[in-house]
């Protein structure tokens, strides 16, 4: 690999947890219906995420783990109506600069393309049987940069923060069907029903499901669709909020804050909800592109946004009569 992808490489893969966020949402940007995830050692040894979507074309496979090789947008204009969740074409090479890449990936049910890089280079391409989709196995995170490993945590660590960022990915996408596996143990299972509640039944168990309550607001800008959790259901931190925009995943001090202004004097103090907030908004009042990794974008109009998302969450309570 170069020097240059490795540089750009520790901007956006920091641990295992950061692998599976790109190939996941690379397969949600791939319209996939159907998201398996496989890992192994909390994904430092192995990680293999499986999708039915698009698939990649034989002659374009090499390309996509090319620096900066991204199909998703193609002008500064459309910078600023990203419509995916990927539009830097980082990922693919900043994985592959740091980890053993084997990628199996088909636009058809005929065959497919298999390609392996090992170290940053391109073995030969094969031809090979395949189903429609893609996928990508990752062996041996940062076994070329020791001392990027080093500060992989402990196992646990590394499993709790795969399974955070697969929990919101399903929370965002219940269209999808999401299974996530450690060593054979299946620790994420939604059906992709699209059904939000049952989906986080699938995630936080079914009696944390049983006690939300729908919320939903709209205005000229924004719509916003999801659901919160009732008073007393609440949790020690603020981390079972979760906010999507446009399908991606956010944090926002101002939003997460009016979330909770909407239960008013309803929480006790030190206590925090849950749930999942959708919010829709124009592409172009999103700039999605402050930062590879964090999860921060800049929103036009967010006093309006939050002042929708307080109201969304008191009317939702205030119809519970409680
Ligand atoms: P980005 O997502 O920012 O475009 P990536 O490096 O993540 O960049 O991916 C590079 C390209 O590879 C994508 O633009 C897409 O064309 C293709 N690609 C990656 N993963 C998949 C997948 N699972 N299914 C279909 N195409 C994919
Ligand atoms: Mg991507």
């Amino acid at each position: 690999p170069t020097l240059s992808n490795q540089i750009a490489a520790g901007e956006v893969i920091e641990r295992p947890a950061s692998v599976v966020k790109e190939l996941v949402e690379n397969a949600l940007d791939a319209n996939a219906s159907q998201i398996d995830i496989q890992i192994k050692d909390a994904g430092v040894t192995q990680i293999t995420v499986a999708d039915n979507g698009t698939g990649i074309a034989s002659d374009q496979v090499e390309l996509a783990f090319l620096p900066h090789a991204t199909s998703k947008i193609n002008s500064t204009q459309d910078l600023f109506n990203v419509k995916t969740l990927g539009f830097r074409g980082e990922a693919l090479a900043s994985i592959a600069a740091v980890a053993k890449v084997r990628i199996i990936t088909s636009i058809d049910a005929k065959s497919g393309t298999q390609l392996e890089i090992i170290g940053g280079e391109f073995q030969a391409p094969m031809t090979v049987a395949a189903t429609k989709g893609t996928i990508i196995t990752v062996e041996d995170l940062f076994y070329n940069t020791p001392v990027r490993l080093k500060y992989i945590k402990t196992l646990n660590t590394e499993l709790k923060q795969v399974v955070d960022i697969v929990n919101r990915l399903a929370l965002g996408h219940a269209k999808v069907a999401f299974t996530l596996t450690n060593e054979k143990k299946t620790l994420i299972r939604t059906s992709g029903n699209g059904d939000v509640q049952q989906a986080m039944a699938g995630i936080y168990g079914r009696k944390t499901a049983a006690d939300l309550v729908a919320c939903q607001a709209q205005d000229a800008d924004f719509t916003i669709k999801g659901y919160t959790s009732l008073p007393k259901q609440t949790r020690a931190n603020r981390n079972y909020l979760s906010l999507l925009v446009n399908g991606r995943y956010i944090n926002n001090y101002q939003l997460s804050q009016a979330w909770l202004a909407g239960y008013g004097s309803k929480l006790m103090v030190g206590r925090y909800p849950l749930g999942v907030l959708q919010i829709t908004a124009a592409p172009l009042l999103v700039d999605v592109n402050v930062h590879p990794t964090k999860r921060e974008v800049r929103l036009s109009k967010e006093q309006q946004l939050a002042a929708l998302v307080e109201q969304a969450v008191s009317q939702a309570l205030e119809s519970l009569n409680l």
